[in-house]
């Protein structure tokens, strides 16, 4: 099956055309390790997933890179502040080894729970630094850098095309820009290949290099690293929207001035995770660098959720929309989760393994995957079948478990308890409920509501009877 894809380069939905097909390489940036990664961090890496699998569904056979930041870049885009990995070894008392070391074990915890399929290849900047070094030898042999007291920097005017990724007004921006914080930069648009630690200073994380003491600027790692164990033409690279005009647009910068040719033929990128407006948030811009931000752990262990439901509730929007976290958003998404899954597993005890998928609901779940990862019509497609009226519980079972093959949503695996309570079980459980308050037995009464909460099922008394809804 050929897939359409958004393009950020092209601006258009574009077929797939890997250049050694059924091969795909597939290099999405990856965490930087010094703190937990926030539920709008996860949504990216999710988008890839849903990206990762739909390739896979379709025949492709992907080899999927993702970097881990290890090393100390800088916490601004430009080439100031402070160095993240530093901030996090101050701040918990730690090596900023132990730092990488512990918030990368914390992420792949993260990526296991939302049942995102491990990269092939995980590369640490760090065990990299080699290889950087070489890189930022290559551009200035062929004269693209230049060296100033902070270190060596990427002259972006030497490049007609800079910025065509982000579709960058170079000369407004060159017009509008303030004045330079580091001295001797020559354009606004320059950014560091190599940074100087300085005579005086002595930084947590430095190597020794040709041009002294000093570390990698943070585009060099994508770069060098996806050509390093993907070749100089790469299928699709990915990551959240904000890469788009920095981080990737130099990446660009990097790679094709070293290779001298178009490097990145399809460049996808995810829309953010924001907050919705509520008593706790006022909205907007979800960030670690901000203080507050939410984790799996919150979500888990805090509030309860069945870390699948946060996939679910992504798949509800389109990767390239915008999406508001909400609570309310999350119960809805944990309450349809349940539903499906108890569909899943009434459906699952007639399935003999010789039904096939119903064709029908297929060929519209197909449809929706290959026409830009559509989730949300991918998710309607699913309901739809498990509603289809003369089919029979096998093949509304194997059609199912062909769909989560992209929707990752766990079908397959699941167990009996893990669909929540059932509709009868709770009516039984409010029946018994009813009988041990008449019996005065309060402790029992209290004790099932408090399992129906626990369920996430809300219970209402009046005077005709106990109602009852799933939150
Ligand atoms: P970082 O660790 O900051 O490099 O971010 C990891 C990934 O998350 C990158 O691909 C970012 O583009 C992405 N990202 C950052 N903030 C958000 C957000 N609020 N929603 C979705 N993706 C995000
Ligand atoms: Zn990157």
């Amino acid at each position: 099956m050929s897939i359409t894809l958004y393009n950020t380069m092209t601006r258009s939905k574009d077929p797939l055309e890997p250049l050694n097909a059924p091969r795909v390489s597939l290099y999405t940036c990856g965490p930087t390790v010094y703190n937990y990664a926030h539920i709008g961090n996860l949504r990216t890496y999710v988008f890839e997933d849903i990206l990762k699998r739909a390739l896979l569904y379709c025949g492709y056979e992907p080899n999927h890179v993702m970097n881990v930041t290890d090393v100390g870049h800088l916490v601004s885009d430009g080439d100031e502040g402070e160095d993240k990995m530093a901030l996090g070894a101050q701040r918990e008392d730690k090596t900023v080894w132990e730092i990488a070391q512990f918030y990368w074990d914390a992420f792949r915890k993260d990526i296991e729970r939302l049942n995102i399929i491990e990269p092939d290849v995980w590369c640490r900047a760090t065990d990299h630094i080699e290889d950087q070094i070489n890189q930022v030898r290559i551009l200035e042999e062929k004269g693209f850098t230049y060296t100033i007291d902070d270190g060596v920097y990427f002259d972006t005017s030497r490049l007609s095309d800079y910025g065509k990724l982000a579709r960058l007004d170079i000369a407004g921006l060159r017009a509008g820009a303030r004045i330079e914080v580091t001295e001797g930069k020559r354009n606004y648009t320059d950014f560091a290949l190599w940074k100087l630690s300085g005579a005086d200073s002595k930084r947590l994380m430095e190597w020794p290099s040709p041009w002294g003491v000093g570390f990698p600027g943070w585009h060099l790692e994508c770069s060098t690293m996806a050509m390093k164990y993907l070749g100089e033409h790469l299928d699709i690279h990915c990551g959240g929207i904000d890469h788009i005009a920095v981080h990737h647009t130099n990446e660009i910068a990097q790679a094709e001035s070293s290779i001298g040719h178009e490097w990145t033929k399809c460049w996808m990128h995810g829309e953010f995770l924001t907050m919705a407006k509520s008593d706790d948030s006022d909205g907007g811009k979800m960030s670690k660098s901000a203080g507050e931000f939410l984790t799996m752990d919150v979500l888990v262990d805090k509030h309860g959720y069945d870390p699948i439901a946060y996939r679910y509730f992504l798949l509800g929007a389109h990767y390239r929309q915008q999406l508001a976290f909400s609570w309310e958003g999350m119960d809805a998404a944990a309450s349809a989760l349940g539903r499906i899954k108890r569909t899943i597993l009434e459906a699952r005890a007639g399935y003999t393994g010789a039904e096939e998928p119903i064709a029908a609901c297929m060929d519209e779940f197909d449809a929706s995957v290959i026409d830009d990862l559509n989730m949300p019509r991918a998710l309607a497609a699913m309901w739809k079948t498990a509603k289809t009226p003369d089919a029979s519980a096998g093949e509304i079972y194997a059609t199912l478990l062909q769909m989560d093959r992209v929707l990752g949503l766990g079908f397959e695996d699941m167990a009996p308890g893990d669909a929540g309570i059932s509709d009868e079980e709770i009516d039984k459980l409010i029946d018994d409920r009813a009988e041990a308050r008449a019996a005065k037995d309060y402790a029992r009464g209290d004790e099932i509501r408090d399992r129906l909460a626990e369920n996430r099922v809300e219970i209402m008394d009046s005077p005709d009877g106990t109602t009852w809804r799933r939150i």
